[in-house]
């Protein structure tokens, strides 16, 4: 049984609140207001207590899974613990109530961590220059893309229009270029689960724009033969545009830069510690080098002696982006981030979360089909086929786990792996949680085998169990309206 939702508690009568008596006269209220603004009835809300107001509230929230309140290794996303003290910086007075337009005088502080920011992210990532502008991955992905169109037309390079992209990349690297207005063609993976470097060479020609690419790729490995990828591409003029999705894999071990990108993009919503549950606000701003500096969004961030500003006055810019200057909160969670981790502490969130990832990789393929059987970076890609001959799909898999009060990892991507689970644990959690976690996979595996349907009714401890979820995109019902 579940209990009645606050709308079906209403009691005629009831009240939550109680203010001094209306001294508006309803007559002069007509009068101000025009004709059809005044409610000839009352709005039909529902009737109930301050207190059953707040225990609706917190109930709904505690439906919800969080970072906060479970383990929540879902790959490619990095469902990190977000350090409160980012909260705090990102709501000081200074930086909440700053008004975007506020003349550069009384902006400094706001500007300097913005400069500051675009240099650490650009040392991070080893290129010359960096735009905070883009608010997502998606968006930073077309802004690259965007920029490497504008340096190729910059040389009078027009027929550059295929973008090369992996057949295990994301689907937002072949949706961004074909947004950008680019052609798409994919490459294959070897049986090493890397790009194929034949099938590379028999794709670039004087054609291509450039190659996206993530590294580790979606499959958690690294591109080992990235330098040699990166010959191939400049060889035939193209450039090398970094997904950089993963860099919470490498920070302060390897720098895209350094191993031949041109463009690289940062989620900082994943990477650098913002809360991302339910799609945004994001932050994914977008590294170049030299030869790219020129077509960066405007404003750039300038500092002239000790003085910041903006500063519009780029020929070649693709323009403007976003408005203001991307998600500003975000920018200074990641800041707060790095300012607290260090050059030290950044590299040792990228060594433990490697750690966790082949630790779990080590327990759970003795239970699970994996593709790929060697070191990975920070999250690894089994195959649910065994479980799946048993008759046992790897979403009910995925519904099971949630009666073990853990998140499910990713499913069915990326793409090249049969009945995918992506599992990305993170740095921030313990032993006994990867152990914790270990277990319940185990134990699922187990009951494939000996009682699949216990795995196909899951969940079984959930407020609701299997969803509509086409449905619920199409049809959402976000209203709570009062039957007649
Ligand atoms: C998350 C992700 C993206 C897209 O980033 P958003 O910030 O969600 O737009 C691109 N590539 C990979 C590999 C990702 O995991």
């Amino acid at each position: 049984m579940t209990t009645p939702l606050i709308f079906e508690r209403s009691m005629p009568g009831r009240i939550g609140f109680s203010l001094a008596e209306c001294d508006v006269p309803r007559k002069e209220l007509k009068e101000l207001l025009p004709e059809g603004q005044v409610r000839s009835q009352p709005p039909g809300w529902p009737e109930v207590s301050e207190g059953s107001v707040i225990r609706h509230y917190l109930k709904l929230s505690q439906m919800n899974h969080s970072v906060d309140s479970g383990f929540y290794p879902l790959g490619s996303c990095t469902m990190k613990y977000n350090p409160k003290i980012n909260e705090d910086m990102a709501r000081l007075g200074g930086f909440a109530k700053l008004h975007p337009l506020v003349p550069e005088t009384y902006s400094q502080g706001a500007l300097k961590m913005m400069y500051d920011l675009e240099h650490y992210l650009a040392e991070i990532t080893g290129m010359d220059a960096v735009s905070l502008q883009p608010v997502a991955g998606a968006h930073g992905e077309f802004v690259g893309l965007k920029l490497i169109a504008a340096y190729h037309r910059s040389r009078g390079d027009d027929k550059r229009t295929t973008v090369l992209v992996p057949d295990s990349a994301h689907g937002t690297n072949p949706a961004s270029a074909a947004l950008s207005g680019m052609k798409v063609v994919e490459v294959d993976s070897n049986c090493d689960g890397e790009v194929c470097l034949d099938d590379l060479r028999s794709k670039v020609d004087d054609t291509v724009a450039a190659l996206m690419l993530t590294n580790p790729n979606t499959l958690g490995l690294f591109e080992r033969n990235i330098c040699e990828i990166a010959d191939i591409v400049h060889e035939a003029g193209g450039l090398l545009y970094y997904d950089g999705a993963n860099a919470n894999a490498i920070l302060g071990i390897v720098r895209p830069g350094d191993t031949g990108f041109d463009v690289v993009h940062l989620n900082l919503h994943k990477t650098f510690s913002t809360p991302h549950g339910g799609g945004g606000p994001g932050s994914g701003p977008v590294g170049v080098n030299k030869k790219l500096v020129p077509f960066l969004p405007v404003p750039r961030i300038v500092k002239d002696k000790e003085q910041y500003r903006f500063d519009y006055d780029l020929p070649e810019t693709i323009g403007k982006v976003h408005s203001f200057y991307g998600n500003f909160a975000v920018n200074v969670r990641a800041y707060t981030y790095i300012r607290m981790l260090g050059a030290k502490g950044l590299k040792r969130v990228s060594e433990d979360a490697v750690l966790n990832a082949n630790y779990l990789q080590a327990l759970l393929k003795k239970d699970y089909h994996l593709d790929y059987d060697r070191l990975c970076m920070h999250e690894f890609v089994l195959s649910g086929k065994k479980q799946k001959a048993q008759g046992v799909r790897t979403l009910d898999i995925a519904k099971r786990l949630l009666d073990f009060g853990v998140h499910p990892p990713t499913v069915y991507f990326p793409l090249i792996i049969e009945e995918a689970l992506m599992i990305e644990p993170t740095e921030t959690e313990g032993k006994e949680t990867l152990d914790y976690f270990a277990d319940a996979m185990l134990q699922i595996a187990k009951e494939a085998k000996e009682d699949p349907d216990k795995v196909t009714g899951a969940p079984y401890n959930t407020p609701v169990s299997r969803l509509d979820e086409v449905g619920a995109a199409r049809n959402p019902i976000l209203r709570w309206h009062k039957e007649e």
